[in-house]
């Protein structure tokens, strides 16, 4: 795979560099030159694989070049060890479940292909790297899991104090071994501003060998296509024929973004819906035409607050650039905090079903498109987090306590481990050279 910069003032760079560099220089994304299509027959026997065969078909197509088939077999089945079911909640309606994972959220099936991967170029190059990371809550605990106990590879993770849920910061300060988390007192700016002086900085870059598990990595991108395909695996089996929308709640875009990677492959999707809280920059661009970032506004959707989303251009890039191809691709719909609350009691009431404030901003969005269609369709929801991690919000607006599985309930009576530390970059700095 090789890749080019969408700023263009980068050279093009090989599919080790880009994950290793994260950002090209000149600040843009790295994008790939060529996205493969999958073979007919691919589409014609998807019913009979599992999510991890799907995963080696779909990554044999994009990285063949890079890696043999046989360490790119290892890297999948290392990285996507857990399914992705696919449960119908009412007529038309599926949940595509992504928290399956060990952190609960579908940032874990980022994180571990990133760290698979990653892991496997090390070995190859004897090399150690630091990698440093600021975290407001899920993508810490997916990392923090993803690269736990990886050899070659030490994880620091930064969150400001206060400002993550229990089982949130459970999930960053329990593992221990090569993870360790620092409690600073400050705001997640704070913990990014410090993260980006470190890599700018030359004492740090001399000694250690700095890398970033950013959200915008191309290798946290790739694996999210994976459960596009699983999921039209599973409809297939279930004996659908349905054209397929999938609707996504959406922050940064990363995970619409490798769906329309997915699409680009020649997955049949009718249509993408983009869903997100009021933090709205994506649905008005898609009414408007014009891209509008503004400053983030705090909803219970707390991992969607994002004012300008970082995967915006590759989105854009890769729905066809003009506006007008763009909106052939991709819906958009948006919902504030009432009508997060309202949707996830009517669909429990109704149901039984459980969903996070995210699932349900895109249920919303799925219901607001899909009233719009003449025809039937096979409505496919993105579901990214258990609604466990939420728990405060779900309790409140269900009016009901809710089961816990036991895999968070277990990490509550653990003990946590942080280093305090202060928000100013000199502390920092002396305790990673200490
Ligand atoms: C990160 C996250 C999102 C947003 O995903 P993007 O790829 O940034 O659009 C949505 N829901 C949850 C629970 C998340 O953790």
């Amino acid at each position: 795979m090789i890749l080019y910069s969408t700023n263009h003032q980068s050279p093009d760079v090989s599919l080790e560099e880009a994950v290793f560099r994260g950002l090209p220089p000149d600040n843009g994304l790295y994008m790939p030159h060529v996205i493969p299509t999958l073979p007919a027959s691919f589409f014609e026997n998807i019913d009979k694989m599992s999510i991890s065969e799907i995963a080696f078909e779909v990554s044999k197509a994009l990285l063949s070049d890079d890696i043999s088939e046989e360490n790119l077999k290892m890297i999948v089945e290392r990285a996507i060890d857990f399914d992705a079911p696919v449960v119908e909640i009412e007529e038309n309606t599926h949940v595509l479940e992504l928290f399956h994972g060990p952190s609960m959220a579908f940032k874990d099936f980022g994180a571990r292909f990133m760290a698979s991967l990653m892991s496997y170029f090390l070995q190859k190059s004897q090399k150690d790297i630091h990698i440093l990371v600021a975290t407001s809550g899920d993508t810490g605990g997916a990392v923090a899991q993803g690269f736990y106990k990886t050899p070659g590879i030490k994880v620091t993770i930064l969150y400001p104090t206060g400002k993550v849920s229990d089982i949130q910061e459970k999930q960053l300060t329990t593992l221990g071994e090569n993870v360790t988390a620092l409690e600073v007192d400050g705001t997640f700016d704070d913990c990014q501003a410090m993260v980006k002086a470190a890599f700018l900085d030359k004492d740090l870059s001399s000694k250690f060998n700095l890398a970033s598990a950013n959200s915008i990595n191309i290798s946290r991108l790739i694996p999210q296509s994976f459960y596009y395909f699983n999921a039209f695996a599973e409809l297939k089996r279930k004996g659908n024929t349905k054209p397929v929308v999938f609707c996504v709640p959406s922050g940064n875009f990363g995970n619409l973004s490798a769906g329309l990677i997915a699409q680009r492959m020649g997955l049949p999707v009718k249509m993408f819906v983009a869903a997100t809280n009021v933090n709205n920059a994506v649905p008005n661009y898609l009414k408007s035409r014009k891209y509008e970032p503004v400053p983030s506004k705090e909803t219970i959707s707390n991992a969607m607050d994002v004012g300008n989303p970082s995967n915006f251009i590759r989105m854009r890039l890769l729905a066809g650039d003009a506006h007008e191809q763009v909106v052939s691709h991709i819906a958009g719909d948006f919902s504030d905090d009432v009508a997060t609350r309202k949707a996830m009691k009517d669909v429990f009431d109704r149901t039984g079903y459980v969903m996070c404030p995210h699932t349900a901003v895109a249920y919303l969005g799925l219901k607001s498109y899909t009233d719009t269609l003449s025809e039937e369709v096979a409505g496919v929801l993105l579901s990214t987090a258990h609604y466990a991690k939420f728990l405060d919000v779900v309790e409140d607006t269900l009016g009901t306590e809710v089961d816990v599985p036991e895999r968070l309930s277990a990490l509550l009576s653990k003990e946590k481990v942080a280093i305090p530390m202060s928000k100013e970059f000199v502390d920092f700095k002396k305790y990673l050279l200490g």
